[in-house]
C-alpha cells in the first residue's frame, strides 16, 4: 500500500474529491504519473473499475503497479 505524503511537510494528505489536501500546508495537490520507459506525462485511463495509464509517447498501456508518481501542487485561480 502506497502512502500519500505531502512532498512538503511529509504528512498524510488527506484525500478530496478532485485531489489531495494537505491540511498543514493547506495546499491542494494533484498525482501526476509519469511513464517508467520515457518518463513523459501519462493520461490517467479509468476501465472497468482498474485505473491504468496510457503513455501517448510510447503509445501503449502501462500498469498502474510500474508508473512513477509524483505530486505537484495544485495552483487555484
Ligand atoms: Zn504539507
Ligand atoms: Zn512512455
Amino acid at each position: 500500500m502506497q502512502t500519500n505524503e505531502c512532498p512538503k511537510c511529509q504528512s498524510e494528505l488527506r484525500w478530496q474529491r478532485e485531489g489531495y489536501h494537505c491540511d498543514f500546508c493547506q495546499v491542494d495537490f494533484t498525482k501526476v504519473a509519469y511513464c517508467p520507459d520515457c518518463n513523459k506525462e501519462m493520461e490517467k485511463l479509468n476501465a472497468c473499475g482498474a485505473a491504468s495509464y496510457f503513455c501517448h509517447d510510447c503509445n501503449e498501456l502501462k500498469s498502474k503497479s510500474r508508473a512513477k508518481t509524483n505530486f505537484v501542487e495544485m495552483r487555484s485561480n
